[in-house]
């Protein structure tokens, strides 16, 4: 979608700091980070959230959760922990409607609110 800001970065019109991308996933840091850590994998294909996700999306949903599996590793907090989420629609906070999963780590993280 020409006026999503992540289908923008997937495309290379926007630039990220890019921390890994295939053909179908891409993953950068996020512009303000919560933690030393604060990752977001996407999706190239433009899908607004986990409500978009179809049966045809399983294989790409299961191997995202493999990237952010490496990134933690490759970030050097698999042992020390971290955290995966997705904020979707409003009452879960999501503010970009491209579906992301944020991968944050490097410090203590709190309760979820
Ligand atoms: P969410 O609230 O789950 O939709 O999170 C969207 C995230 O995207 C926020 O943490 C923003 O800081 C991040 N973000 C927005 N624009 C950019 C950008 N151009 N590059 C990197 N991260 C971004």
């Amino acid at each position: 979608m020409s006026d999503c800001i992540f289908c923008r970065i997937a495309a290379g019109e926007i630039p990220s700091d890019k921390v890994y991308e295939d053909n179908d996933i891409l993953a950068f840091r996020d512009i303000n980070p919560k933690a030393p850590v604060h990752i977001l994998v996407i999706p190239k294909q433009h899908l607004v959230s986990l409500n978009d996700v179809a049966s045809p999306d399983e294989a790409l949903l299961g191997r995202m959760m493999v990237v952010l599996r490496d990134l933690a590793a490759d970030q050097g907090v698999s042992e020390t922990g971290y955290r995966v989420l997705s904020n979707c629609g409003p009452d879960g906070g999501q503010e970009v409607d491209h579906l992301h999963f944020h991968l944050l780590g490097g410090r203590k993280l709190g309760p979820l609110g």
